[in-house]
């Protein structure tokens, strides 16, 4: 029989996984954190909201019969990250982590790498003075003292308080191709962009306009894998799984 798959999602990996396991036959379960107001949801079941920490996802697991553990959250979703590998321990569930590989600068580009959206908030104001800001709506916060720039706040949903005193939001979601990031960024006079270093087709489309129209990038590096089995991308998660469950489909 196949194990039943749990997700832990909210990134387009996820969804595409679970399309690709329900289409395969296999029992999936698609975890949500609840935190955008119209989730773009994966076929297959879908649960929403929080566990109740890492306690609570290992009651889940058992509860609900999971056989494995696939967590394809957000690469900077590290709590939830951490919650999985402790509630797997704990259950003696496998765990599969599905990450993206990080964005690699190539010839052309001026990236400024840190490793926190507080440092990104220090760096900017010396890189330029109108800011597209993508960092996601609970990381503008870290921005709310910066004075002396403009940004282009953009967001799934409203941004958490506290704002930067000058802004514009702009509500949109991804995927965002080169040419119209070009245009966004030559409209709105756009000196310099923050960025998470997210990786992924759907959002790279800024670095690609901010290469070409000379605009340097302040990215924040991923946080650290756990030392689990990780893999990169969809294909590779299913062949993984296929691996573990020969039968599925
Ligand atoms: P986080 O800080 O790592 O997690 C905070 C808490 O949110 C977790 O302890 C957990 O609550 C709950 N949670 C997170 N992901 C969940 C999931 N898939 N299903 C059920 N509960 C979840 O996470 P975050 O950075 O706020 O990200 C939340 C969600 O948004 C994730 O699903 C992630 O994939 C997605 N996302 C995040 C980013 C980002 O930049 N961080 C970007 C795009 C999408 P309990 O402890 O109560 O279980």
């Amino acid at each position: 029989m196949n194990p039943r798959v749990l997700i832990l999602g909210g990134t387009g990996e996820g969804r595409r996984l679970a399309g690709h396991l329900t289409e395969l036959g296999v029992p999936v379960v698609s975890s949500l954190a609840g935190r955008v107001r119209e989730p773009k949801l994966p076929e297959g079941e879908v649960r929403i909201g929080g566990f109740g920490g890492p306690e609570g996802l290992a009651e889940y697991l058992e509860e609900q019969r999971i056989g494995v553990l696939v967590d394809a959250t957000h690469p900077f979703a590290t709590r939830m990250t951490g919650n999985a590998v402790s509630a797997a321990s704990a259950t003696n569930t496998e765990l599969l982590v599905l990450r993206r590989q990080e964005w690699v600068p190539g010839p052309g580009d001026d990236w400024h790498e840190v490793d926190s959206l507080a440092e990104a908030a220090e760096k900017v104001g010396g890189l330029g003075h109108r800011v597209l800001l993508t960092t996601g709506r609970r990381g503008v916060r870290h921005f709310a003292s910066a004075r002396h720039n403009w940004f282009l706040v953009r967001t799934v949903d409203e941004p958490d308080r506290p704002l930067p005193p000058n802004m514009t939001t702009l509500l949109a979601r991804g995927p965002f191709d080169a040419a119209a990031e070009a245009e966004l960024i030559r409209r709105h006079a756009i000196d310099v962009i923050v960025s998470k270093n997210s990786g992924g087709g759907m959002t790279e489309g800024k670095l690609t306009a901010a290469r070409e129209l000379g605009v340097p990038v302040v990215l924040v590096r991923q946080p650290a894998l756990p030392d689990l089995p990780v893999v990169h991308t969809v294909a590779d998660a299913l062949a993984w799984l296929e691996e573990r469950s020969p039968h599925a489909g």
